[in-house]
């Protein structure tokens, strides 16, 4: 048993090397600094224990995208010897409103803001805890009608009111690429992601600073990178041949 879980640990360890190598290099490749792109190790594929370990491996940055698994991974992780860095939680996938009160107090960011009926709710919720949530715009760029997020109009509502959300701090955006298309489409949808970005940045201006996007899995970092994410959602090449 010791030796298959330092077999682990070691694969975690290459695994979390190999990744931010990869981010680093498509980095200089964009002609951008590494330290402007932060992993998020996204550990919807494994247990806490797995998580555990990659944490240990280096990862102080992690992205769950169901509420539930994330309230089971900290309480676990709480339950552990504390680390040199402070681990963060990141919501990266739908907020139902009934689990807004458990999950607010245990992350630092949710990308995944997806309704202005949400951020209402949210905002309610983190103005009674004395809190500031930063948030991300999940906006749908793609024509892909299964994808989530807002489209722009949504977007551009949700942001009109944003002046009577002050339990939440507008952030930037996040979005996801079409299912299976090419680096070439990848990029072009990111680039409209950043495009969009700059316009509402342009346009609401004055208290909003639109400085993230959350853009980029394992399949698709790399065009990210290129089109200005500062924030890549990587999961399956953390976890590959464990
Ligand atoms: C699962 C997931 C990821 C990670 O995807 P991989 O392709 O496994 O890297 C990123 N973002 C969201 C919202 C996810 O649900």
């Amino acid at each position: 048993m010791q030796a298959a879980s330092d077999l682990t640990a070691r694969l975690l360890r290459d695994n979390w090397l190999k990744v931010t190598d990869q981010v680093a290099e498509a980095c200089l490749a964009a002609g951008r600094q590494p330290h402007n792109v932060r992993v998020v190790g996204v550990s919807k594929y494994v247990g806490p224990e797995l998580a555990w370990q990659l944490a240990q491996a280096g990862c102080s940055l992690f992205g769950e995208n169901r509420p539930q698994s994330l309230w089971d991974k900290v309480a676990y992780f709480a339950s552990q010897p504390p680390l040199a860095t402070p681990i963060q939680w990141h919501l990266i996938g739908h907020l139902q409103r009934n689990k807004i009160k458990r999950t607010l107090p245990l992350i630092s960011m949710l990308h995944s803001l997806d309704s202005l009926r949400l951020a209402q709710a949210i905002s309610q919720e983190a103005t009674l805890l004395e809190r500031i949530l930063p948030v991300l715009l999940e906006v749908n760029v793609t024509q892909d009608a299964s994808k989530t997020g807002m489209t722009v109009s949504q977007l551009e509502e949700l942001l009109d009111h944003h002046e009577h959300l002050p339990g939440i701090k507008i952030c930037g955006l996040m979005a996801m690429s079409s299912l299976a298309v090419d680096a070439q489409t990848a990029q072009r949808e990111f680039e409209q992601v950043r495009e969009l970005r700059d316009q509402l940045q342009g346009s609401y201006g004055q208290g909003l600073a639109l400085n993230e996007l959350s853009m980029g899995m394992s399949g698709d970092f790399r065009a990210a990178i290129a089109a200005g994410a500062t924030l890549v959602r990587i999961g399956s090449n953390l976890w590959q041949s464990l």
